[in-house]
Formats: C-alpha cells, structure tokens, sequence
C-alpha cells in the first residue's frame, strides 16, 4: 500500500527538519524500507530528524493527517518491525547519535537513541565501566533499536537483558506530546512503569528520543574457554551440569553442527577439528581468583560430560577469535545458498534438553535442514529453518514445522520470541502464546498512546 502525501505536508515537514533531511529518491525508500529479516516495503518518504522538537512536531503533523509514521533505528531487526509495511514516512533516527553523559558517581549513559551499542560498550569501558547487554549485531544496531526490542545477547545468563539497564527514557507520543519516564535514581516507584512498558513495544507506542542506562563496574578479568563435542547431546548436558554446579557464567553459547558447517564455508576456515558436532563457549568474568575458580568449574562440567576437547584462550586474540565464531554465524547463515527462517525461541532454561529433542523431531518430521544455536545459557535458542527457497513443497513443510516448533515451546512454558520480537513476521503466532483477553488488554494500551493508529500500524498485532 503507498500512502500519498502532498506537496503540501511535505512542505511542512521540510519547514520542520529542512529539505536536505528528506529522502524521497527510488533507492532510498528501498533501503529504508527494509531490515534483516529481507521482505521489506518501500517508504514513501523517509525523514531524518536532528531534534525531540522535531520529531514532536512530524508526529503531531502525521497524526493530524493519519499518515503511517515508522521509526527505525539501524534497520537489524529480523522481524519487520522498522519496514512500514502500510508504507508512510519512515523516520529514520541515524542523526539522533550523541552519547551526551557517561556519570561515572552515578554509573550511568544518557545516550541519544542512534548511538551504536558497540560504541556505548567501548566508551564506557574506557572508564571502566561496563554496559553488559551484547547482541552479536552490537557493531551495527541502535541503542534506540536495542530498547524497543529488549534485546538480548550472551551475556543475558548472568546479566540480563536491555531491559536490565533502562532507568529512564525521554519519548515522544504519537500525537506529538513529549514525555519523559523514570529518573536517574536507581529506584522509582511513582505511578506506573511506564519505562518498562516502552522497553520491548517495538515502535508501536511511543519514539524514543533520549534514554538513559544504568552501567556496572567493569569486571577486572575474564576467561573463555571453548569446548568440541561430538554429539549435540554431550554440549546439552554441560549446560545441564553447570547449572546443577550452582554455575553462572557470563555467558553460555551453544553452535551446532549445521552451524559451524555455514561458518566454515563462509570464511573457508576450519574452525574446530573434523568431526565435532556442537560446541560451547563459555566465558566467565569477576575478580581474577573467582574467574580462576569458576572457568574451572566449567572446564570440569564440560570434561565429565564428555568434551572431545576444551581450549582455555590464553591471550586476548584467543578469546576475539573465539568469540568472532560465534558472531560469524548469522551472517554465515545468511550468506548460505539456502534461505534462512530464523525463530528466537526460548524456555525456560532447564528445558534446553527438551528443546533441543523438539529440534531433532523436526528435522526428521518434516524432513528440514535446520541450524541452531544461541544463548543456551538462558535457553534462547535461535532455531534456523534453511530451505530451499525455489522449493514449493519444501517451503510448505518449514511453515507447518514453524508452527509446531511454536506450539511445542509454548508447551514447554516457553516463548515464541526471546529476544528478536513479533513485528509482522511473527504475528499470525502471539495467539498461541497470548489469552484473547491479554491480546485484547494490550491493544487498549496501544489505542491510548496511539488512538489513530498511526504509529508502526501493523505490527505486532494479527
Ligand atoms: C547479524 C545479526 C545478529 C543479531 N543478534 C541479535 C542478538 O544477539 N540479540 C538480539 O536481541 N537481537 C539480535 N539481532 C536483531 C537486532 O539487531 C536487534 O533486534 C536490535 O535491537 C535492532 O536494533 P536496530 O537499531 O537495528 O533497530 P531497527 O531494526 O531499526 O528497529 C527495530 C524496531 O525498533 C523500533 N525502533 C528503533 N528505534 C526506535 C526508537 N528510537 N524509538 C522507538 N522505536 C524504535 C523500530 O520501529 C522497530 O520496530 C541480530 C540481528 C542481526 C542482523
């Protein structure tokens, strides 16, 4: 669907943010109108605001006319959320990208939404200090983006998600009015948690112009360690066993074989020795002398579980090349001849075994190449349907297996999305994990920040 705005209203809004911030060429509403999970629907324009007054004024204007207003920050989301699939303006939050303060008495950021998580993490940790959620994106997604979607990352099992970190936002609403929740004191009981209703609303209620996140002192050592398995199982039940060790670790990582395999490929380097089928990697951080005794702890879980090997990274270069397999595996995927359907499941984390076994009966079931991996620790598995996509027949079988894979973790007590949220790629799904009164709750919310349903219309909601 494409929106018609007239020459009138694109004239107001270049009175609002000047002719040189807006985009209206073939190429750019393309670009703009698209993010990484690849089925995008042009913009009819694309706007790039400098300030909150701005944005505040192309809200009000959108709203009066009941133009679709889609906010996006660096376009990595993998389920739609930025692509205005009702077409509009696309305001795009790329000049927005300020770290204002990093306060180092009350440890905490006040960032403007389009700061590069990278960039956040390496600031503060020049001073010392350390903001812990990590998704493998953190290179190119948004802080912005990062909040809207509570994303997750390795480091979840012991700290947590963004959601963790947000203390307070500055958002505008879509009728224009500019609100600013929470404070900077670490506690904040007053009236609803009206930040934490913003965290994880994936663009649908509010835009977010300024946050400001709690930091922690940066751990004074880590250790990596990665360990080869030649069954999926044997990776599985290390995972089990460091939780039965009372373990928590900073981070837990599973890859499997079909994983590993895409990563080979991709960068033409043997990554682990033939043969092996999963791997872990584990890092630990803390004191020296508790790292010491817990990435022991590790490497003995992992040995008493059956580890074909387990390699201690002994330099910092050790640990980045570690680390960089596992980065390497989305992209990996992605470059793969076959087209890769990416599902973010999670379980509650006891129930990895479980979910790996849901994994198995697919495979088999419905006769699908499937590449899993992820956060194990936190039993957030991203489970990869490869499939052909010239393949009618074999396109149908991975929609019926979607389906199941959802409705089997949901038995589990688990969750559709940990991390990546609905969008509109996973909307015809959150009836089965949602009752139709909480749906229905829900979009009261959404029609009392957003009564003309003009902002993200589409999303979330079948
Ligand atoms: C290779 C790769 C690896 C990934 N790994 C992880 C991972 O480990 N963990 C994880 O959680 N995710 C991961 N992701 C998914 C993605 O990076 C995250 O969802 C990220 O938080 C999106 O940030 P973004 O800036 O790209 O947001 P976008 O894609 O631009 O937008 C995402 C949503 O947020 C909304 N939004 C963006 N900015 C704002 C704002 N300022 N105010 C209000 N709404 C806003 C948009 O409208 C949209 O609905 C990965 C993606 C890729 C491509």
């Amino acid at each position: 669907m494409a929106v018609v705005i007239d020459l009138s209203t694109r004239s107001r809004l270049a009175a609002i943010v000047g002719e040189a911030h807006l985009l209206s060429d073939p190429g750019a509403l393309d670009a703009y109108g698209v993010d990484a999970l690849g089925k995008g629907h042009a913009a009819d324009l694309v706007v790039l605001p400098g300030t909150t007054l701005e944005i505040a004024a192309i809200a009000r204007l959108c709203n009066d006319q009941r133009i679709p207003l889609v906010v996006r920050g660096a376009g990595t989301g993998y389920t739609g959320g930025a692509v205005p699939t009702s077409g509009g303006v696309v305001l795009s939050m790329e000049r927005l990208n300020r770290i204002l303060e990093i306060d180092e008495t009350n440890l905490l950021a006040v960032v403007e939404p389009n700061v590069i998580t990278g960039d956040l993490q390496r600031a503060v940790e020049a001073v010392g200090l350390f903001y812990p959620p990590d998704p493998a994106s953190l290179d190119r997604s948004s802080i912005g983006g990062n909040v809207a979607e509570c994303a997750g990352g390795p480091r979840a099992f012991k700290y947590g998600t963004t959601k963790h970190y947000v203390l307070a936002l500055e958002a505008v609403l879509p009728t224009g009015e500019i609100v600013r929740t929470g404070s900077k004191a670490v506690k904040n009981v007053v009236g609803y948690d009206l930040t934490h209703l913003l965290v994880g609303s994936e663009g649908t209620l509010a835009i977010i112009t300024k946050i400001t996140l709690r930091l922690v002192p940066k751990p004074p050592a880590q250790a990596t360690l990665l360990a080869t398995f030649d069954s999926i199982q044997g990776a599985v039940d290390a995972v089990s066993a460091l939780i039965a060790r009372r373990v928590v670790p900073a981070a837990v990582e599973l890859i499997d074989k079909d994983s590993l395999d895409a990563v080979h490929a991709h960068t033409g380097e043997a990554i682990v020795p033939a043969g092996t089928t999963a791997v872990l990697i584990v890092e630990s951080d803390g004191t020296p002398a508790a790292v010491e005794e817990e990435i022991a702890r590790v490497e003995e879980a992992c040995r008493a579980t059956g580890a074909a090997a387990v390699t201690r990274a002994a330099t910092t270069a050790d640990r980045h090349r570690i680390w960089a397999v596992r980065r390497q595996v989305s992209l990996a995927l992605n470059a793969a001849e076959l087209r890769k359907v990416n599902h973010d499941v999670v379980v509650p984390r006891g129930r990895v075994p479980q979910l790996f076994a849901v994994v198995a009966a697919l495979k088999q079931e419905y006769r699908l190449r499937i590449a899993s991996f992820g956060h194990a620790g936190d039993g957030n598995i991203h489970v990869n349907l490869m499939v052909d996509a010239s393949d009618v027949e074999e396109l149908a079988r991975a929609k019926q297996a979607e389906r199941i894979l959802f409705e089997r973790v949901v038995a589990l007590e688990g969750s559709i999305s940990g991390e990546h949220g609905i969008g509109f790629a996973k909307k015809p799904y959150i009836a089965l994990e949602l009752s139709a009164d909480e749906i229905a709750l829900m979009k009261r919310v959404k029609a009392a920040f957003d009564p003309n349903d003009i902002l993200n219309p589409g999303k979330i909601f079948p």
